[in-house]
């Protein structure tokens, strides 16, 4: 069994990679929820969202977030009849939104998502890092806001300062899916805001320091490939590198895959994760993924 810890797009990339090589049964995918909030009455859990259509096959792969060949009629009359639409939510990606905002006003968020995750004939777990609600306040040159505000309202140009946010309790079965798993994989994923919030849960990393732990880097050539990872990392007094990720992950990593273009940091990197593995992690096709998935088992 292997666990997964995703934000919204740079792995869910590789679990399409993953579920290639291994029975998707033996994958539990642990998603961030740190930028849940609600939009237009409905509950949006975006990462969770993206990790799920993923696993079902109808991501929108442009994207990476809603479903491939939604159309937009709610979403276009919504904003016509004057309702603020901060996000673009596509028809048959809200009717699922609308269903879990149902879902957790009765029940938890985890339970929600597991009832959503088997009617969509998803057979690996997904669990939400936390049934908490978290909350992000990012300081800006342009003042304090959240996610959206920035990453939407803003299109993530303000410079940022800091940000913070809270830690919350793990949701049932985050600790044993760590404790059980043969190996703990940290994707991809922005080490500030999507893996972050994971490991700022105190019993999360004290599992992962008995667990054998596996990243791949999000940064390739010190740049995201997406999102605003490198303003997060700055702000929080890190180097925008491979490196810079090292540094986040060292108390817990034991295997660390960089890019070839960042061949020249491995010597450095070694001094602090017992192994580092140079390959290709920029995943442009399926082949990509899959390849990259074998190394991580490699
Ligand atoms: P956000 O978009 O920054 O909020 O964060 P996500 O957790 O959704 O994922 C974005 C991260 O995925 C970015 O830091 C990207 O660099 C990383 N990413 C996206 N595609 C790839 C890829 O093909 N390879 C690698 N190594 N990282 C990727």
């Amino acid at each position: 069994m292997i666990t997964v810890f995703s934000g919204g797009t740079g792995t869910p990339k590789l679990l399409q990679g993953l579920v290639e090589i291994i029975d998707p049964e033996d994958i539990t995918v642990i998603v961030n929820t740190l930028e849940n909030d609600y939009f237009s009455g409905v509950y949006v859990a975006a990462d969770m969202d993206t990790v799920m259509y993923t696993l079902a096959g109808m991501i929108n792969q442009e994207t990476w977030y809603g479903i491939e060949g939604d159309t937009f009629i709610t979403h276009d009359t919504l904003k016509g009849i004057g309702c603020p639409e901060i996000l673009r939510i596509g028809d048959e990606d809200r009717a699922i939104k609308i269903q879990k905002t149902l879902l957790i006003n009765k029940y938890p968020l985890s339970k929600a998502v597991d009832i959503q995750r088997k009617k969509l004939g998803i057979n690996s777990k997904i669990l939400p890092m936390s049934d908490q609600d978290s909350h992000i306040t990012i300081k800006t040159t342009e003042g304090d806001m959240d996610f959206h505000q920035f990453l939407v309202g803003k299109q993530g140009t303000p410079q940022v300062l800091d940000l913070h946010y809270k830690t919350v309790k793990p949701a049932p079965g985050v600790i044993e899916a760590i404790k059980n798993a043969e190996m703990v994989l940290i994707g991809p994923s922005n080490p500030i805001t999507s893996i972050g919030p994971i490991i700022s849960i105190n019993s999360v990393t004290k599992a992962l320091k008995n667990a054998y732990v596996v990243a791949v880097s999000p940064i390739i050539g010190g740049r995201p490939v997406s999102g605003p990872a490198a303003k997060f990392m700055k702000a929080r007094g890190y180097e925008v590198s491979c490196l810079g990720v090292a540094h986040i992950y060292q108390d817990f990593l034991d295997k660390f895959i960089i890019d070839d273009i960042d061949a020249h940091y491995k010597d450095e990197i070694e001094k602090l994760i017992t192994e580092v593995v140079v390959t290709q992690t920029n995943m442009n096709n399926l082949q990509d993924k899959v390849n990259l998935a074998r190394i991580i088992f490699g």
